[in-house]
């Protein structure tokens, strides 16, 4: 059913789901919307001026850490500095701000992989989140290549890699639709053999069982886009609260408008009426 509705309320994540192409749904407060089946049709985005805190739900006038009121951006675990860079875990000094969340989210096995959004990645990401992380970065193909106990070391295995691969997406080059097939195994190969001694370092550190290589087949992605932008301008709610056009398709967690396109995540929590 492709008929004109209005939903209003604050917007989170599109959900995402692997096929092909993907399917994603855009939700906004209770509601939810198919968007591939708008595909090609108007739709239109208001923001209201409000925005409501994802965790605790009080209003704030800005988003601090995608979605959140500042108490929360300053007190939650999710929103602190090692989050971003894992390396940085300060569990061990007693100093995690909700060690129970810590233990829940950091101290599970996390998964080290390669990725292909606008070119060869290393990533990290918590075992259960795959694919859906490499769904939200617009990568058309993802590699797990090693397996580690928690977070923090993810991390280290994260600095590593870095040394000889980006860990950044350059999302416009995404938003175009550039990206070239990569032979993922080989460069896994290649990567491995190139930081042995470093990770040979890293198991000295962690034990010997403590950063696992994985055997698994790449995967690929595809997604729903009639057509590429050749030129990426971005909407901004914060500057414009309209953001209208004809939805020409959704990658990572942006849409794809002929007027041009809109990160969802960064708007997090704001509220929104959208006309479809
Ligand atoms: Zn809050």
């Amino acid at each position: 059913m492709t008929e004109a509705v209005i939903l209003t309320g604050c917007l989170t994540k599109m959900a995402v789901v692997p096929g092909h192409p993907a399917r994603y749904t855009l939700r906004v407060g209770e509601h939810r919307l198919d968007l591939n089946a708008r595909l090609g049709r108007p739709l239109r985005l208001t923001w209201t001026g409000a925005i409501a805190c994802t965790h605790c739900g009080r209003a704030t006038k800005k988003s601090f850490g995608q979605g959140h009121c500042y108490p929360c951006f300053k007190k939650l675990a999710q929103c602190d500095t090692c989050i971003m860079k894992p390396e940085l875990c300060h569990f061990f000094q007693g100093t995690c701000r909700e060690p129970d969340w810590g233990e829940r989210h950091c101290f599970q096995p996390h998964v080290v992989y390669l990725a292909n959004a606008s070119g060869l990645k290393v990533g990290i990401t918590r075992g259960t989140q795959v694919p859906t992380r490499w769904l939200d970065q617009g990568a058309v193909q993802a590699l797990p290549i090693l397996e580690v106990d928690s977070r923090q070391q993810s991390g280290f295995v994260e600095v590593l890699f870095k040394e000889e691969v980006s860990d950044r997406t350059n999302w416009r080059s995404m938003l175009k639709g550039e990206t070239q097939d990569i032979a993922l195994v080989a460069a896994r190969d290649r990567l491995l053999d190139r930081l042995s001694a470093g990770l040979a370092n890293l198991r000295e550190r962690f034990g010997i069982e403590a950063i696992r290589e994985l055997d698994e087949v790449p995967r690929a992605f595809d997604y729903p886009v009639l057509e590429y932008p050749r030129k990426v301008v971005s909407h901004n709610l914060d500057k414009a609260r309209q953001v209208a056009g004809t939805l020409l398709g959704i990658k990572g967690q942006y849409l794809i408008l002929d007027s041009g396109v809109i990160n969802l995540r960064k708007f997090t929590g704001y509220e929104v009426a959208v006309t479809a």
